[in-house]
């Protein structure tokens, strides 16, 4: 019975994965399309809404549901476009598996329950984030505000911290964050943290609850950096390369959510 449920909640996981992938390609568009609503010759996109079909972003061909399954389409294809054969990128299947994997973490730590439904929400959501922060540099509010009120609005009943600590740890993540910003500009004359990561931080604060923000900055701050001094060896690009935060943040966010207790025990973090 384990297995089977194991195995629903993972294949539904890889499902909305799909999904996110729509949200994370159109959001930015469509925000775009908002910013600048008199410059539309360059505009090519063929969709209008968040909810028309899925077409082929090469030649714009409405793709059929079963060319459209996650990752098994994409596997069958071999990674091509049904009817220009133009590769479809490899980031579409990458987030079906990272969706599955977060089903998986989830799955690991959490009951049966409804506060396993609420982790699988956030850790869509956040999924979602990091990938259009990685792809286009935004932490869309259309995101981060709902990933805040349901945290708070799930921990008004109790559910994964008390209802004063996540009020509490959306305040303490905004505004700890915002301070780092500040020392930030202040030491690099640069703004290094933008409005987006505020956001995300106070979002993921409602969800952990104030003794927990600690562990979320301590640990994105050491994979931020990390990963900052890897890029810059490697790509050999000039220190003043600007490289996107929000997906460590989600991915520390997510790291915390699944093992606060451990973690808050380890750090000697009394919550
Ligand atoms: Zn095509």
């Amino acid at each position: 019975m384990h297995e089977i449920n194991f195995i629903v909640i993972i294949v539904f996981s890889v499902i909305v994965g799909s999904f996110l992938n729509v949200i994370i390609y159109r959001t930015p568009i469509v925000l775009h399309r908002r910013w600048q609503t008199t410059n539309t010759e360059n505009d090519h996109h063929p969709f209008t809404s968040l909810l028309s079909r899925s077409c082929c972003p090469h030649c714009h061909r409405v793709i059929a549901w079963w060319h459209n399954v996650p990752l098994l389409s994409y596997i069958w294809l071999k990674g091509l476009c049904a009817y220009c054969h133009d590769p479809i990128s490899w980031r579409y299947p990458l987030v079906e598996i990272c969706a599955g994997l977060i089903a998986v973490t989830a799955y690991i730590f959490f009951p049966l329950d409804i506060s396993l439904v609420g982790v699988l929400a956030a850790g869509w959501i956040l999924l979602a984030l990091a990938a259009i922060d990685l792809r286009d540099g935004l932490l869309p509010d259309e995101l981060t505000m709902p990933l805040l009120w349901l945290g708070l609005a799930l921990n008004a009943t109790h559910l994964y911290t008390t209802p004063d600590m996540a009020i509490l740890g959306a305040m303490g993540g905004y505004g700890v964050l915002w301070l780092c910003a500040i020392a930030f500009r202040f030491i690099t004359k640069k703004d290094g943290i933008g409005a987006g990561d505020l956001k995300l931080c106070a979002a993921i604060g409602a969800w952990v609850g104030l003794p927990a923000v600690p562990a979320v900055i301590l640990i994105f701050s050491w994979m931020g950096l990390v990963y900052g001094i890897l890029y810059l060896l490697l790509t050999r690009q000039n220190k003043n390369t600007p490289f996107p935060l929000g997906p460590w943040i989600a991915l520390a966010g997510w790291i915390v959510v699944l093992g606060k207790d451990n973690i808050m025990h380890w750090l000697n973090i009394n919550g």
